[in-house]
Formats: structure tokens, sequence, C-alpha cells
């Protein structure tokens, strides 16, 4: 029986092993000296270190990189961060996989960043839409976000670097308080935080 079922598994098994193999090699190719793979907060990172390492346009996750879940807080100098990227010529665009899509525009209009709602990620189609948006190759765009499975997978995929942030502070769902440990970088309890006040609830 297990005989019959060991092909089978073999099926299983390599296509995976050899994911991990050219994972580990591209990381090492492709990531620049001194590259930073995860921050504390989107504010964290040196913008000038991207611009040495070539990159021109940066692909931004919303939930809980930018803005919690719960519209609680505000990544501390997030909103500035952005702006002065910008001034440097930076090209941004917003890939959210987040389920209220008026939130998100809201997001969108105010950052002044062009978004993909929902973004489906890590399936790399809203990451292609989003590179010829900016009409940059993958290896000219950074992917920063909060989620292993989401953002960095999606990177990973579209042939982007990446960098993962530490999840903001957010109600945890029923997947995260299972599995949250090994896909997001938890939020220091002692990390400045910037409460938002949401602007659309009466
Ligand atoms: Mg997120």
């Amino acid at each position: 029986m297990f005989n019959r079922r060991l092909p089978l598994l073999k099926l299983l098994v390599l296509p995976l092993s050899s994911l991990n193999k050219q994972w580990k090699i591209k990381s090492a190719q492709s990531c620049p000296p001194n590259w930073q793979r995860q921050v504390l907060i989107l504010a964290s990172i040196e913008i000038e270190s991207l611009n040495s390492s070539g990159i021109k346009g940066i692909i931004l996750d919303l939930d809980n990189t930018v803005i919690s879940e719960d519209d609680r807080y505000l990544s501390p100098g997030a909103e500035a961060w952005i702006q002065q990227a910008k001034l440097l010529g930076f090209k941004f665009f917003i890939l959210s996989n987040g389920k209220r899509r008026y939130r998100v525009k809201y997001w969108s209009h105010r950052l002044d960043i062009q978004t993909i709602n929902p973004a489906r990620k890590p399936f790399p189609v809203g990451f292609r839409r989003a590179l010829a948006h900016m009409q940059l190759k993958p290896k000219q765009v950074v992917v920063i976000g909060d989620s292993r499975h989401t953002d960095i997978l999606g990177a990973y995929f579209s042939g982007c670097l990446s960098i993962q942030v530490a999840s903001l502070p957010h109600p945890p769902r029923w997947w995260e308080k299972l599995a949250g440990k090994w896909v997001q970088m938890p939020y220091p309890l002692d990390g400045e935080l910037l409460a938002f006040e949401s602007e659309w609830e009466v």
C-alpha cells in the first residue's frame, strides 16, 4: 500500500523542496548587501538604501502595515515617509486583500496612491498589474508588508525584493491565533504607536 503511494508522495514533496532551494539561492543572489529584510515600522526603512539598491518603486500593503485593521493605529511616521519617498521620485502602488473596499479607497485617496483591491495576494496577477502600471521591472520594485504568506510570498512569486514590517496591534483573527507567529512579526509591547481617529465614522 505504502509502496504504491510512494510515487505520488515524491510528486508532491520534490517540487516543494526544489522551491525551497530556489528561494534560498534567489534570496542570497538578489538581495543587496546590508539589505534589511525585516524592520519594525515603515518609517524605519532608509529611503537612501532603497535608492542606492536600484529600487524605483514600492508596492505597499495597507492593513497592519500602514493602518491597523481596526483603524486604531497608524504606523508612526508612515505618511511623512511616503511623501518623502515620492519627492525622491519613488513610484507607489497599494495591493490590499482587505475586504472593506471603501476603506481601501479612502487610503488610496488620502495617500494619493493607486490600488488594486482585492489584490488576492500572494497570487502574482495583482503584482504584475502593479508593475505594469508603474512601468517598472520586478528587480526595481520592493514589496513592503507585514505578512509572509501574502506580501513576502507574493513578492517572491513576482521576482521583487521584499521587506517585512511588524504587524500593527489589531484584534487577532481565528487563524492568527493559531498560525500568526509563523507569518507575522509581533509589534513590540513598548513600541511607539500613533492613535488614529477614524474620519469616516460618525
Ligand atoms: Mg497586512
